[in-house]
């Protein structure tokens, strides 16, 4: 038996993931699947309005009861925070945790309008409820690119702004953030402000990374970068072990996007054996066959596929991650692989499986995101993965990135290394994390907020140095504590 079929076999007998998501995964058309995603949202947010109903953002943890109210117009928005006390701003729910969960929730999909887009300078102004796959489809076919987008395109512009989101690019072009020129929000008492990083400076940089805590984001205005093509140049890279991956992160330096999958579970000389992959726009010569010449600004249409219901929770063990993880170290036999792959491929290949979260069951799941700083990070990062081998809490997405510095009084960002792992929730996690959470502190890193949904607010305090600059302007803007969600609560913001 080949080691292929070991894993294969033993995966079985555990409750195979794998076999289990082709069996269950039902192919969906790329337009199907994106309208039916806000109008699904649509209709959600009608039938809260008048009611509670249960919601929770990605990680499908914590749920609870709220109300979810939706406005088209600022005057609805003003009556809204008029009559509420108390509100936390959603956008597409693509946070994690607990930061846009609140008793009383103000979604911003019905507010998704277009407002300007100047094609040669690569300057757009949307309203917040925009989401970014709608965004794409407008600027790309016209040569442009957003220069900073997560790993998701299904999340809104305002909830990239509140969260001060990053991607691949980050150690080369920064956040979101970075690239908007300008904003306007609704503040506590209904009065609409401008802000940008030259005017309103403090305004701008609580909002920004601020988890909507100083108001409702109502639209941005952003700059984009040009692009001859909607491909990208990838490299594919084995490492064999962390040291080795982080080796090739630092001399992948030059190129404007890096990431890495890492295998959590290998032990030994191999811990942290990962793929590396790294990539930059490619150019109209650099295309490879006459679809993509042809078209060479419209990507092909994605192929979509659905997680049609809550695996059970035996599905996901360590076998299984195991299983997945020797798969996917595998599935590649050369050390290098060159390809020109098109956008959705290189930004978003979660994206193609929908409500892919449903793979963590019912209970849900959590990400547990760290940043550590450069000259720690090689011995920070062992420690935690050698406990997490120990522990057998393997995540099957290990996602490792370089990063740089990043602006605001919230910054996530520093220089140096982050590691994102999915947990799902079972009761013995929650101690689990509370060890991590003490060698994160010990090597003088931090949490990502928009992943989070169970930091303790001692922790939040020791890791965030800025935490009291950010409160104090905060409470400023943030009249009478309007905008708060369970993780301010609990983090000790509001
Ligand atoms: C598959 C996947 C991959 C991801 N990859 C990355 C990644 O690579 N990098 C990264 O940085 N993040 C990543 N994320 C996280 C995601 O980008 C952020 O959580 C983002 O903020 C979600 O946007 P949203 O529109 O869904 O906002 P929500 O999740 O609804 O809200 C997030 C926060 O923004 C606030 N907010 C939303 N809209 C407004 C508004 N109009 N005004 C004021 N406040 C507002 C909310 O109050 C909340 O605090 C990923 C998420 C998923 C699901």
């Amino acid at each position: 038996m080949t080691n292929l079929n070991k894993y294969l076999t033993s995966a079985v007998a555990g409750g195979l993931m794998g076999a289990a998501v082709a069996l269950l995964l039902a192919p969906r058309s790329g337009k199907e699947s994106r309208t039916q995603l806000r109008e699904k949202g649509l209709a959600f947010m009608a039938r809260s309005a008048a009611q509670k109903v249960k919601v929770s953002n990605w990680g499908n943890y914590p749920k609870i009861e709220a109300k979810i109210h939706y406005f088209d117009d600022v005057e609805q928005l003003r009556h809204l925070l008029n009559q509420l006390p108390t509100v936390i701003a959603r956008g597409n729910g693509g946070c994690y945790g607990d930061s846009a969960l609140a008793p009383q929730i103000i979604s911003t999909l019905h507010y998704n309008k277009f407002l300007s887009f100047d094609d040669e300078q690569g300057i757009i102004r949307c309203q917040a409820g925009v989401l970014l796959s709608e965004l794409l489809e407008i600027i790309v076919p016209r040569g442009w690119f957003l220069p900073v987008t997560p790993g998701t395109k299904l999340i809104t512009v305002g909830g990239a702004i509140a969260s001060d989101v990053h991607g691949k690019s980050q150690h080369k072009a920064g956040n979101f953030s970075d690239h908007l020129l300008e904003m306007e929000l609704m503040l506590a008492d209904g009065q609409v402000v401008k802000c940008s990083a030259k005017s309103d400076e403090t305004l701008f940089w609580t909002t920004c990374g601020g988890m909507g805590l100083t108001g409702v984001i109502l639209n941005a205005t952003m700059k984009l970068i040009p692009i001859e093509t909607a491909y990208f140049c990838q490299d594919t890279i084995k490492a064999k072990n962390l040291d080795h991956l982080m080796d090739l992160f630092e001399e992948s330096e030059p190129w404007p996007y890096s990431v890495a999958w890492i295998d959590c579970l290998t032990k030994g000389n191999s811990m942290g054996r990962g793929v590396l992959m790294r990539g930059d726009h490619a150019k109209f010569k650099d295309l490879e066959t006459e679809r993509q010449r042809q078209n060479p600004l419209v990507p092909p249409t994605e192929l979509r596929l659905l997680v049609p219901f809550n695996f059970p929770e035996f599905a996901l063990n360590s076998l299984t991650v195991k299983a997945f993880n020797f798969l996917y170290y595998h599935k590649q036999i050369q050390d290098v692989v060159k390809s020109v792959v098109d956008y959705n491929s290189f930004f978003y290949p979660l994206d193609i499986i929908y409500k892919w979260n449903r793979i963590y069951g019912q209970r849900g799941f959590t990400q547990y995101q760290f940043i550590l700083p450069k000259e720690k990070s090689r011995a920070g990062m062992k420690v935690i993965l050698q406990k997490i081998v120990e522990r057998g809490m393997g995540s099957f997405l290990a996602v490792l990135k370089l990063y740089g510095d990043q602006h605001g009084t919230l910054p996530f960002a520093m220089k140096g290394y982050s590691l994102a792992l999915d947990f799902p929730i079972r009761d013995e996690l929650f101690d689990f994390l509370d060890e991590l959470d003490k060698i994160v502190l010990s090597y003088g890193g931090r949490l990502y907020l928009t992943k989070d949904a169970r930091m303790s607010k001692e922790m939040f305090r020791q890791t965030y140095p800025d935490a009291n600059k950010f409160i104090t302007n905060m409470k400023k803007i943030n009249q009478n504590n309007k905008f708060r969600s369970l993780q301010s609560d609990r983090i000790g913001l509001t």
